[in-house]
């Protein structure tokens, strides 16, 4: 199989849309926010619109393997929280993007993992643990992919070994993981360099399994190693750089997963230029 990569793509004017926008970037995976993402409600999605995505995924079998379609969680949840309503609303919107992947037959959702509010990480974890538990009952067929943290105040699950730990506390559970480039370069693992990435797969095959990595998300830094800064740069432009690109583009256990982009749009640079730049670097050792 060759590589599968995408980006996360808009959903404006429906979102069945995001299938077009994947089609004219030549791409063969995609991820969306099934709604707008920077508030806590959204409006229900139809039965017609869940159809007419499912429908158009169907037709274009061929061009986009479902098996490397993606949902990400909406910006505001946090379901680490030790705030009880907090916790309480970002739970139901988790128990919403569940129900919303599995009307659109959306197979994996990317949820972030959060911040414990200066409590304890143990308490966070159990926060979350508890989230993907009663957020499960309400499918049979989505999976919730734990997303590495780029290292900020409270965050979880920055660390491979912290990742590990969660993960290993929903095991069994329809859990997986995904690893963002970006937030282990600002955690501070120099995936520059070919050794350390070497001792990076082997860390992850220790405390999660390779297998269980579903997702790559591929994004450049705009802060340097260990800033425990979740900014994202264009792919080459940021502190990982080309050739940081050309050696993680190159590993074998990372070929073998979908990659996503979530890079900015901006005077520099729009998707296009990102796609033809990942292409570029991942042939580079062909
Ligand atoms: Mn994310
Ligand atoms: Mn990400
Ligand atoms: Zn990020």
């Amino acid at each position: 199989m060759g590589i599968r990569l995408g980006l996360h793509v808009s959903i404006s004017g429906g979102i069945d849309k995001a299938i077009d926008n994947t089609l004219t970037l030549n791409c063969n995976a995609f991820q969306i926010f099934t709604r707008n993402p920077r508030g806590w409600s959204a409006r229900p999605l139809s039965d017609e619109d869940a159809k007419r995505f499912r429908d158009r995924l169907a037709e274009n079998s061929s061009r986009i393997d479902a098996d490397a379609v993606y949902a990400h969680m909406p910006y505001l949840p946090n379901l680490a929280s030790p705030k009880r309503d907090i916790y309480g609303k970002s739970l139901q919107v988790l128990i919403d993007e569940v129900k919303r992947c599995s009307m659109l037959g959306i197979r994996m959702l990317v949820i972030h993992l959060g911040s414990h509010m200066n409590t304890t990480t143990e308490e966070g974890m159990k926060n979350i643990v508890n989230a993907c538990n009663t957020a499960l009952e309400y499918s049979k067929d989505v999976t919730i992919l734990l997303e590495n943290m780029a290292g900020q105040k409270n965050s979880i699950g920055s660390s491979i070994d912290e990742l590990g730990v969660l993960y290993k506390m929903l095991d069994g559970k329809r859990v997986d993981v995904c690893i963002d480039t970006c937030h282990l370069f600002a955690y501070g693992y120099d995936l520059r360099r070919r050794d350390a990435l070497h001792d990076l797969i082997a860390l992850i095959d220790r405390h999660i399994g390779i297998k269980s990595v579903k997702l790559l998300h591929i994004n450049d830094s705009k802060y340097g190693l260990a800033s425990h800064a979740d900014r994202h740069e264009h792919i080459g432009l940021g502190y990982i750089g080309e050739e940081g690109f050309r050696n993680i583009l190159s590993i074998k256990e990372f070929r073998d997963i979908p990659w996503i982009l979530e890079t900015p749009i901006d005077s520099r640079r729009g998707d296009e230029e990102n796609i033809s730049k990942v292409r570029e670097l991942a042939y580079a050792y062909m």
